[in-house]
């Protein structure tokens, strides 16, 4: 039952590096309509703003035949966000931007409430919700993208840290280099990501090298018995079950979700990853802890988005 509250809409807005996705959803996750478009960041925060308000309209005028109110808008974005300010810090994705309000800019053009978040912690936001995560107490998880990213919801909340860190799982350290922007060595985020993948497939096929579409492309050839693809997809899977199984130790998660482009790879990369922390860590936990793929393809964003949105973005503190 959905209780007493009047039935509204939300739009769950999920602004990546390469495109613009958005759902709009009911409060008993009924989906409207689907939008997806290019981000073009490129182009700067004015325009990519300006088209989130032009999402928000439509989405708004689609609500209201439905007979449903647009009360709120979750936006999942591709950098760190100041909490407490509403803003974009910044990110080596988006060149050019820097402490951009998005949450007061489209409050202030569409006169609804905004949440914002990361885009990781949004698509494990989402997962929890409506995915693989199950609405578990405690779900953790990695987007495995151009880069990695992290989230670790915590009954239905985003677990956030001391001061908007928490959850930075890219950056736990699997080697000893290379060297990354946060001033570590050998973070998995520079060794595990889709991007390293596939640079590493190119590397190993040599000139038997053949030109494959993203992360599916790989996992294709990989399933079709492509050597180097297997190897490649093995070795990310050993660098993300070290790190795995260190945060399996500390979290004690439920379910451990694995979302992003890599997560195409399937059970090529969950096996390994699975046997590994259940021979490394106590028979019980090894046992007892799901390790999934993600289920909302490319949506677990935006499903995210729109949970913060339907739950005012209770996060952690
Ligand atoms: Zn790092």
């Amino acid at each position: 039952m959905a209780g007493m509250e009047p039935k509204r809409a939300v739009l769950g807005v999920d602004f990546g590096a390469s495109n613009l996705k958005a759902l709009l959803v009911d409060s008993d996750a009924r989906v409207y309509e689907r939008f997806i478009e290019p981000s073009e960041p490129e182009l700067g925060p004015e325009h990519v703003l300006k088209r989130i308000v032009a999402l928000v309209n439509r989405a708004r005028r689609i609500a209201s035949t439905a007979g449903l109110p647009l009360t709120d808008v979750g936006i999942g974005v591709c950098a760190p966000v100041n909490h407490s300010k509403g803003e974009l810090v910044e990110s080596a994705l988006l060149p050019g931007w820097r402490d951009v309000p998005v949450k007061a800019a489209v409050e202030r053009e569409t006169g609804l409430r905004v949440c914002l978040d990361n885009d990781a912690n949004a698509a494990i936001l989402g997962e929890w919700w409506q995915g693989a995560g199950e609405r578990c107490a405690i779900v953790a998880g990695l987007t495995l993208g151009t880069g990695i990213g992290g989230g670790l919801i915590i009954n239905g909340r985003v677990y956030r840290g001391g001061w908007g860190f928490g959850g930075e799982f890219g950056h736990i350290s699997v080697a000893s280099e290379p060297d990354c922007r946060c001033g570590g060595k050998g973070c998995l985020g520079r060794l595990a990501s889709a991007t390293d993948t596939l640079r590493r497939y190119y590397k190993l096929a040599g000139e038997d090298a053949v030109q494959v579409e993203g992360m599916r492309g790989l996992a294709r050839i990989a399933g079709m018995g492509d050597k180097a693809a297997q190897q490649s997809i093995a070795v990310a899977a050993d660098y993300l079950a070290k790190a795995i199984l260190i945060l399996v130790n500390v979290l004690n998660p439920d379910v451990f979700v694995l979302a992003g482009g890599m997560s195409l790879a399937g059970d090529m990369l969950l096996n390994p990853i699975s046997d590994y922390i259940r021979s490394s860590t106590f028979k019980t936990l090894g046992e007892n802890t799901r390790i999934c793929a993600a289920r909302l393809d490319l949506y677990s964003g935006c499903y995210g988005s729109a949970w913060l949105a339907l739950s005012g973005d209770r996060s952690l503190p």
